[in-house]
């Protein structure tokens, strides 16, 4: 099989490689290799049975046409300063412009007109005034809301104006290898049921999202594709009832705080905030689970759910942040059964585990009801524990009764970004022919920043015709 330009991996940074390709009127053949099913055909069982089944071959929540993205509640993040480092990478006006061209795009394909966050009113001069004092930046991001239900119908649309302009798409079907031959990229092995393919191309784009990261980080070290160690995201998904979040979520929908609390001074902030949503629990293939949060356009719950995250890097001599991360997943689950653990904020400062009649005596209910109460303290690593009760504490003082007794802490929040892949500006690895994209690159780490590195890698390879 030959084509011009392979794509692994049908997440946001693959669908907008194609799609800038079409734009710029390319004739080249194109194909994309999806894992996972068509966007009709992807459904999550936890609808039915209200819980996390742990789907095998994978998690149909974040494999698939669309990636991750599918299933999350679509919030477009449209400051350059939020998503990952791409604009380190490529300047910043030219990340903000592609921010601005691709926001076009999804308004083309159904995105909801209105974009929280642009007003300056007095009561976010209030909350950016009390941040200050509390030793807390808050980035000022407007975000384009999409809505789960929502999405879908928007990456659908997607879906069919590739296949009708002529791009290839095999679903159900895994790439495992690069072929390299000479130092060169040549092409991908793949397999799809019984069959396996050797698929050419001249440019090969992978695009394997955050699920792909590993099967990458195995790839740079075969074939000695240059990287850097990446850095890990270790932390806990926080709720809180509504009332709480109330002027937040109202004036902002999303408070991005950053924080270097004491004694540690790393950065410790707050991401993907869901007023109204839900706490979720997503599988990962090696039956890690790991808790995530989203919220729907239309149904909403009392509560409002956010991500507090620590950074981690390491060196010398250990320098695998992955791995660090996934013991702490492992040792997490294997004390919740296989579960995500939750705990009250109080019960940590109190030193004692929180039993599951507890979560009832107050106003706030989990979202998660799967979720199992126990001791998050007894797996978290001590400066990431301390991180986070020190953050909670400051948060506290820009959004009163967040550090409350009852406030809800589930365990393991884990972000993995990949290896960072070295590459030029044209996203060029250092092997001649091959490409890396998206959060499996360890460039981004988000919707609009991966849709973005689609975006110009489209640009740059339509100019071959
Ligand atoms: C529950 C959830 C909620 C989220 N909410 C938001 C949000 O609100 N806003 C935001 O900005 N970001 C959000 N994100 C993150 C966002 O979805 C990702 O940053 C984004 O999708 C990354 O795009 P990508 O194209 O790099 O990778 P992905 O979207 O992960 O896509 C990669 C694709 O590659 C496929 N693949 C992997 N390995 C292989 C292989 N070997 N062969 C073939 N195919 C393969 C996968 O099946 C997948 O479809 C959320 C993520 C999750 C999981």
């Amino acid at each position: 099989m030959n084509y011009d330009v392979v794509i692994v991996g049908a997440g946001p940074a693959g669908i907008f490689t194609a799609f800038e390709m079409l734009r710029c009127g390319s004739k080249q053949k194109i194909i994309i290799i999806e894992k996972g099913h068509a966007i009709e055909n992807r459904s999550c069982p936890k609808n039915k049975t209200g819980k996390c089944m742990n789907c095998k071959p994978f998690c149909h929540i974040t494999t698939g046409f669309s990636g991750a993205g599918a299933f999350s509640d679509g919030k477009l993040s449209l400051n350059y300063e939020v998503g990952g480092d791409l604009p380190s990478l490529i300047g910043e006006n030219l990340a903000q412009e592609t921010i601005n061209y691709t926001d076009k795009i999804y308004l083309e394909f159904g995105a909801d007109g209105h974009v929280e966050g642009l007003e300056n009113t007095d009561e976010i001069k209030d909350i950016r005034k009390r941040a200050i004092r509390a030793g807390l930046k808050l980035v000022d991001c407007p975000i384009r809301h999409l809505g789960t239900e929502k999405a879908q119908d928007l990456y659908y649309s997607i879906e069919q104006y590739l296949l009708n302009n002529g791009v290839e798409i095999l679903f159900d079907c895994e790439c495992n290898d690069l072929i390299i031959e000479n130092g060169i990229c040549k092409g991908v092995y793949a397999v799809s049921g019984d069959r396996h393919m050797d698929i050419f191309g001249e440019h090969i784009v992978v695009a394997t999202g955050r699920r792909g990261a590993d099967w990458l980080d195995k790839l740079c070290i075969e074939h000695g594709i240059a990287h850097t160690p990446g850095t890990v995201d270790i932390g806990v998904r926080v709720e809180v009832r509504n009332e709480i979040m109330e002027t937040v979520n109202r004036t902002l929908y999303e408070s991005k705080l950053i924080g270097y609390p004491l004694p540690f001074k790393n950065k410790v902030r707050t991401f993907c905030q869901n007023p109204g949503g839900f706490v979720s629990q997503e599988n990962y293939d090696n039956d890690l689970a790991v808790v995530n949060g989203h919220s729907y356009k239309d149904l909403k719950s009392d509560n409002t759910n956010l991500a507090i995250l620590c950074s981690h890097n390491f060196n010398q001599p250990f320098n695998q942040p992955i791995e660090y991360a996934q013991k702490v997943g492992e040792l997490t689950n294997m004390l919740g059964a296989g579960h995500i653990l939750v705990q009250r904020y109080g019960d940590i400062l109190n030193g004692k585990r929180t039993w599951q009649n507890e979560l009832m005596q107050s106003n706030l209910k989990p979202t998660l009801p799967d979720a199992v109460a126990g001791d998050i303290t007894a797996a978290l690593p001590y400066r990431s524990m301390v991180n986070i009760i020190n953050f909670i504490q400051a948060v506290d003082q820009v959004v009163p009764g967040f550090a409350a007794d009852e406030t809800l802490l589930y365990s393991p929040e884990l972000k993995f970004y990949s290896n960072r892949i070295r590459m030029d500006k044209k996203f060029k690895t250092s092997i001649p022919g091959l490409n890396c994209l998206g959060d499996s690159s360890g460039w981004t780490r988000g919707l609009m920043m991966s849709s973005i590195m689609g975006v110009l890698m489209g640009r740059g390879l339509a100019e071959n015709g």
